[in-house]
């Protein structure tokens, strides 16, 4: 490809690099925090679900009876809209687009979810990531003077935060809200292995937003996020919202599998309950540091071996986990473990304890 098509690309967007996925055929799945269960018990009616779902249709633009069973399940106080996004990550994008402008800023935490500084790249924003503490907290004096001096259009707190696993101080957050020239994004993606929520205070704070998906909670496949609101400032990030964006198989399937949310919360019983059980083992293992969890996976640090090398020879057991690739800074030598199901986190640390020599 010559250079002469190539430079009308924009020269932010080639600088970037494209967000990895790596291939995990034939490996134990653990880098991704998906659910490891699957409906099987629900998926019996899902033949006449989907022969009645109108593929020659449009679906419904709005999808209003999925935002209505989503309302019920997620507990959205009843003043508050909503709207939906093809997975939170377009929600954000959403966001994005609706705030954009040349010298308006988005501002979160470090380590953070790479998605909002990706997608303030993509839309030509700058984006400010504030540096969490040395136990992954908000360090306030940073977050009130960045807040200050960078008066951020949105600021997103991912609650519990990825890829840290913690949860921030409730009256750390509510002190940013308070202080935010602009919209606060709650991203609440591990709500159901967290069970903490801003939901109940969209009612006091007309500049909160608070973001769900069910990507975590079992769903991913179905990418669907909602987010809830001022009905005044939804109707405005709505706006930017490509007419059908959340297709009829989705709109069919997520009202059928939500009819179940017994089911899904059932699940994330298991899967917090193996999380206590996977950090109290991982704490036992010699020569790696474990940072507490209120979500779905587990961050952890390899202390005198190389995790690049680690990673790898773990992979080669054929347990697949996410590799920080930090040389430096908070996330330097930091591996993180999805919490899978019982057998699948004993192979993880099996391999890891071999690779270790334990
Ligand atoms: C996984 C994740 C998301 C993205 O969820 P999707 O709905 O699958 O797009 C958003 N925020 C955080 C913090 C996440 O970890």
């Amino acid at each position: 490809m010559t250079e002469k098509i190539l430079k009308w690309i924009r020269p932010e967007i080639r600088q970037l690099s494209a967000y990895q996925v790596p291939d995990a055929s034939g490996l134990t799945k653990l880098d991704a925090m998906e659910n490891p269960y699957t409906l099987e018990p629900l998926t019996g009616n899902w033949p006449e679900v989907l022969a009645a779902a109108q593929i020659n249709r449009y679906p419904d633009p709005s999808a209003t009876e999925l935002r209505r069973k989503l309302v019920q399940v997620m507990q959205v106080p009843e003043a508050a809209a909503t709207m939906l996004g093809n997975g939170s990550d377009e929600l954000i994008q959403m966001l994005a687009m609706a705030v954009s402008g040349k010298d308006r800023c988005i501002l979160s935490f470090e380590p953070g979810f790479v998605m909002y500084r990706m997608i303030a790249e993509f839309v030509g924003m700058k984006y400010v990531g504030v540096p969490l503490d040395d136990v992954f907290q908000i360090d306030m004096q940073a977050a009130r003077a960045a807040i200050e001096k960078y008066q951020p259009a949105i600021i997103f707190i991912a609650y519990p935060n990825n890829p840290t696993g913690n949860l921030f101080d409730e009256a750390d957050i509510e002190e940013i809200i308070k202080i935010a020239p602009g919209l606060v994004v709650l991203d609440e993606a591990y709500h159901p292995f967290a069970q903490n929520s801003f939901m109940p205070k969209l009612k006091q704070y007309e500049q909160l937003l608070v973001m769900r998906t069910v990507s975590k909670m079992g769903l991913a496949g179905l990418r669907l996020g909602m987010l809830a609101g001022n009905p005044a400032l939804i109707r405005e990030v709505d706006k930017v919202r490509l007419p059908y964006n959340i297709n009829v198989l989705t709109q069919h399937v997520a009202i059928s599998a939500l009819e179940h949310i017994d089911l899904l919360d059932e699940q994330a019983a298991m899967i917090r309950s193996e999380r206590e059980a996977l950090l109290a083992k991982l704490s036992n293992i010699q020569g790696v540091e474990v940072f507490p969890s209120q979500a779905n996976f587990i961050l952890f640090r390899i202390l005198e071996r190389e995790a690049d090398e680690v990673f790898e020879l773990i992979r080669k057991q054929g347990v697949l986990i996410k590799n920080m690739k930090a040389t430096e800074g908070s996330l330097k030598q930091c591996l993180r473990v999805t919490v899978g199901k019982p057998e699948e986190n004993k192979r993880f640390l099996q391999a890891l304890k071999k690779v270790l020599g334990h």
